[in-house]
């Protein structure tokens, strides 16, 4: 078994954003500048906005936070993301999920700019993505994506399974694996909540992509000798021997899954820092879009 180590490809593709910043820079250019906005006091979206602030300030980026309370109406959010779009200042922005229940999440992305849609959320850059035309593709998938070429995993002809359909990870994982392209070209079958019998699907998987969000979902019987393992899910269970009393685990069980795997993404160091560096790739790429 080999690790799919997404902490040292980050880094890795940190340094190359970081580079092609530089460059940009010598050419007359500016910084790339990222914004996010968070509604609410989600702990987990705090953290994951606070990651993403800390690697542009690394990749030497610009970074700014837009933070609202919960309470936030519609209309105000609205009338945030209409700024941003309008603010040549700011090349993409990204709108940390979940909303509050009583905004209309589907609303406020179709009300983001398609060119400064750096998480790919926009229905236009979904439906350029399902094209194969050239877009932002959202970042975890799209950092597995990159996760798997690197490593050089050969995906043309594997069955991939993908669990999950969810907009952000399980859907456009699946449109993104069947692409002809490299990596790509699997035969993807995609399971979900009403699947029927999961384990006879996961044990065809010659590539297997866990987006669930259960802890340890994924047993060992359910994997099929030497497949390639992707666990995207993010879950935090307790453990009596941290301070904090928790730790993050992900979708498989992995200390018993990893032993049947020919590779295999760790939970945390996975697919997680692969999420960030693709979102750094999208917005970089965005700043140079409005220059070009
Ligand atoms: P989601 O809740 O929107 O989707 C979960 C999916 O699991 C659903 O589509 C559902 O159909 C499926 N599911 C639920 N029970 C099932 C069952 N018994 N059998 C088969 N399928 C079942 O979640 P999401 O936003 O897609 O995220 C999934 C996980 O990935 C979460 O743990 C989340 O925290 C994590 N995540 C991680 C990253 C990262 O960067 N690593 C990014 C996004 C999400």
């Amino acid at each position: 078994m080999k690790l799919l180590d997404g902490k040292e490809l980050s880094l890795e593709l940190q340094k190359e954003i970081a580079a092609e910043v530089a460059a940009h820079i010598a050419d007359g250019g500016r910084k790339p500048h990222l914004a996010a906005v968070l509604i609410g006091n989600n702990p987990a979206s705090k953290s994951y906005v606070g990651h993403k602030v800390k690697a542009c300030a690394k990749a030497g980026f610009v970074s700014s936070l837009v933070e609202r309370s919960e309470d936030i109406t519609q209309e105000e959010l609205l009338t945030i993301v209409k700024d941003l779009n309008e603010d040549e200042s700011v090349d993409g922005f990204i709108i940390q999920l979940p909303l509050p229940s009583h905004i209309d999440d589907q609303a406020v992305i179709k009300a983001v700019k398609p060119s400064k849609d750096v998480d790919g959320f926009h229905p236009e850059n979904v439906g350029r993505m399902a094209l194969n035309l050239p877009t932002f593709l959202p970042a975890t998938p799209g950092g597995i994506m990159t996760l798997l070429e690197r490593n050089g995993v050969k995906t043309s002809g594997m069955h991939a399974v993908v669990i999950g359909r969810s907009d952000i990870v399980g859907n456009p994982m699946t449109s993104l694996l069947s692409r002809n392209s490299d990596p790509g070209n699997c035969t993807v079958t995609q399971c979900h909540s009403r699947t029927v019998d999961l384990k006879s699907h996961t044990l065809k998987a010659d590539l297997l992509i866990a987006a669930v969000g259960r802890p340890h979902f994924i047993t060992a019987d359910m994997v099929k000798d030497g497949a390639v393992v992707v666990d995207v899910g993010i879950n935090s269970i307790a453990d009596a021997s941290r301070k904090s009393g928790m730790r993050l685990t992900g979708d498989v069980d992995f200390e018993n899954v990893a032993e049947k795997c020919s590779l295999i993404t760790p939970v945390p160091g996975g697919v997680g820092p692969m999420t960030i560096a693709t979102l750094l790739q999208n917005t970089l790429r965005a700043r140079l879009a409005s220059t070009s």
